[in-house]
């Protein structure tokens, strides 16, 4: 008998690469590679977390109710229409294997997020890559790219790896150009860092629109990367249809007391917020000073900018030198971009020292 054979569209799957921590002779660096909360986690998310690590023997609550309740009081929803999952990721695959599957068609922009790929082809769908705007979502690209067998389009607002933000008008003229049949994923996992522009902007969207599924996660601003708590918000149809292939126990009960907890400290929240939008604004205003070098910051609203290299000094050497110097930050030749690092918004010392290791090696450069 021959082996099992996997599934062709399975085996098309380039699979996941997570940031990097350690470096090749396995030095201890400052891990800059996987947009975390440099701040770390709440004192508060901690102490609920170690208090509700006890009777270990037991299940957690397949419902999620005290999660879903705590959520819906927070952000003004209908909590039986909040799923949940480890991480977001999960509900992100969660929308593909209720609403695609094969032949159908499933839209990302050029510079996406690799889950989107990931999850279109485990189900078989087709990926559809629309064409990015000086590496900002394009919405009449993304539009252009829609056929008869276009099934979910997904943005990720703020994007990564970009950082670009696309307003609430421009995903209004988004949904307004896609049909009913199509789902709207709009992936909110950088949305508390948003400047400007209501965070809440698109589940003001999901509230109304019968096509429109809203993710957000615990993993960024809250520090919870560890505990994998993702959600999601949509119509009840779309949450009964993710809810029919949801596995039952996904979360767990010390990491869900660690997002509750979390979610009452608005005061870390803000603490972070503030941090992230002062040494984002310094991070990137220090690049445009490298601008003669060719360095340029994506304009960021999310905690970490995209740095392209389009001088003397390539990514990839800022990349190993950046390594060097004790700093691993994300270089992403495998998603089109052999030309940009991504790096994560640090601490101070972090940031400064990121600037300082690519201003001597500019000047090596030269
Ligand atoms: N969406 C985007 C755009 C992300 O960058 C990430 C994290 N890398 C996620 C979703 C998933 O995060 P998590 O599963 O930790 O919630």
């Amino acid at each position: 008998m021959s082996a099992p054979e996997p599934k062709p569209w399975i085996m098309a799957i380039a699979p996941y690469v997570p940031g990097r921590s350690t470096t090749d002779d396995g030095r201890k660096v400052a891990k800059l590679s996987s947009n975390e909360n440099p701040l770390g986690t709440s004192q508060k998310a901690r102490d609920a977390f170690l208090t509700a690590s006890t009777n270990l023997e037991r299940y957690p609550d397949a419902s999620g109710s005290e999660l879903r309740e705590v959520l819906a009081a927070k952000h003004g929803l209908d909590p039986a229409r909040i799923i949940y999952g480890n991480g977001s990721d999960e509900v992100l695959h969660l929308a593909a294997g209720a609403f695609a599957g094969p032949g159908d068609e499933v839209i990302f922009v050029k510079y996406g997020f690799a889950v989107y790929e990931i999850a279109a082809r485990r189900v078989g769908a087709v990926p559809v890559i629309a064409p990015d705007n000086d590496y900002a979502t394009d919405v009449d690209a993304i539009l252009a790219c829609v056929t008869d067998k276009t099934k979910i389009v997904y943005i990720a607002n703020p994007n990564n790896p970009t950082g670009t933000y696309a307003s609430r008008e421009e995903i209004a003229r988004l949904h307004a150009g896609l049909r009913n049949d199509i789902l709207l994923v709009l992936d909110h996992a950088y949305a508390e860092y948003i400047e400007g522009d209501a965070e809440d902007g698109g589940m003001a969207l999901a509230e109304t629109a019968s096509n429109v599924l809203v993710t957000r996660t615990f993993s960024k601003m809250y520090g919870l990367a560890a505990e994998r708590i993702g959600w999601g918000y949509a119509s009840p149809e779309i949450i009964a249809a993710m809810h029919r292939i949801r596995l039952p126990f996904s979360i767990t009960i010390a990491g869900t007391a660690a997002a509750v907890a979390a979610l009452g400290d608005q005061d870390f929240v803000a603490h972070t917020k503030a941090h992230n939008a002062e040494w984002r604004a310094w991070f990137s205003a220090e690049i445009a000073k490298m601008g003669n070098a060719g360095l340029r910051a994506v304009p960021s609203q999310a905690n970490f900018v995209l740095v392209l290299f389009e001088g003397a000094l390539t990514a990839e050497a800022a990349y190993k030198g950046l390594m060097d110097a004790g700093y691993i930050v994300r270089w992403l030749p495998g998603q089109g971009l052999p030309h940009g690092l991504r790096i994560t918004v640090g601490t101070e010392d972090e940031c400064r020292g990121v600037i300082a290791a690519l201003r001597a090696m500019v000047a090596k450069a030269d």
